[in-house]
């Protein structure tokens, strides 16, 4: 069993979730580098191990039942439980996702990662999360789902999304669900929205940087024991759905 608090991040290798990694590592947790090409994931843990972080890597495809089955034996073998998992792995798709132009097959692939995925990782994850004595799941989620600023009149998200946003909103309304069943448990499940950030998703766009994106997930997933549970965040507090 592994005394350090030990944390599971997805899609770790870059951008927002390679952040919350050496934030949560900072802390002198230990952190689980999960993502799916070795190349990438090995340089990450490299990356991160150099800067004196307790990084391990995690092989770990969202969309894949073996590979998410194979990354809970691995965290079992290694730390026994979990402590924190961030379900921050996440596609935009194919752009524009205008409604009257999206294809079943674009919108499949995003629900893919950015819903289902994060079902499949967190169902795999919980026996090991509720071994903890203070488990929190951070759902990455964005401002783009909620549904009472995407019908705010003038507020602008860049444009209308038939699946990109709405995966955002599917993924809020899955935080209150999981919240809901694990009410009476020690599990909190939030999500965060991490803001416009330049990374690889938008084309390096967005006017904030990775580690200011990664304070509002690093934050749910140290939130003490009487912390809220089934909440939607930013860096400024709750966000409406
Ligand atoms: P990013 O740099 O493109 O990182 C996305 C990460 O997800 C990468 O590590 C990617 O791995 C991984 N990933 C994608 N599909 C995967 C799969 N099937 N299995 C495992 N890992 C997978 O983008 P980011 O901006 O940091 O995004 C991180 C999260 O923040 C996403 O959920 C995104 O929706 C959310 N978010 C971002 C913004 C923003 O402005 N950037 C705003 C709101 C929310 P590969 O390197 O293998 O592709």
């Amino acid at each position: 069993m592994n005394e350090r608090t030990t944390a599971l991040i997805t899609g770790a290798n870059k951008g927002i979730g390679y952040e919350i990694a050496a934030g949560l590592g900072a802390l002198g947790w230990s952190v689980g580098i999960g993502a799916r090409d070795e190349r990438r994931r090995e340089d990450a843990v490299a990356a991160l191990r150099a800067a004196g972080v307790d990084a391990f890597g995690v092989p770990l495809d969202v969309t894949d039942d073996a590979s998410v089955r194979a990354a809970a034996v691995l965290l079992e073998e290694r730390a026994g439980r979990l402590d924190v998992l961030v379900n921050n792995a996440g596609v935009a798709g194919a752009w524009p996702d205008t409604p009257s132009t999206a294809t079943p097959d674009d919108v499949r692939a995003v629900l893919e990662t950015n819903v289902v995925g994060v079902i499949r990782v967190t169902n795999a994850m919980l026996p090991l999360l509720r071994r903890s004595e203070h488990p929190r799941i951070v759902n990455q989620s964005s401002h783009v789902g909620s549904l009472t600023l995407q019908s705010t009149p003038g507020v602008d998200f860049g444009g209308v999304s038939a699946a990109y946003s709405p995966s955002k909103t599917y993924l809020t309304a899955l935080t209150v669900q999981y919240a809901k069943e694990l009410a009476g448990t020690a599990v909190k499940v939030n999500g965060a929205c991490p803001g416009y950030v330049a990374t690889d998703l938008n084309g390096f766009r967005g006017t904030s940087t990775p580690a200011d994106g990664a304070r509002v997930a690093i934050r749910l997933a140290t939130l003490p024991d009487d912390g809220p549970t089934g909440g939607l965040f930013d860096a400024d507090g709750a966000v409406p759905w």
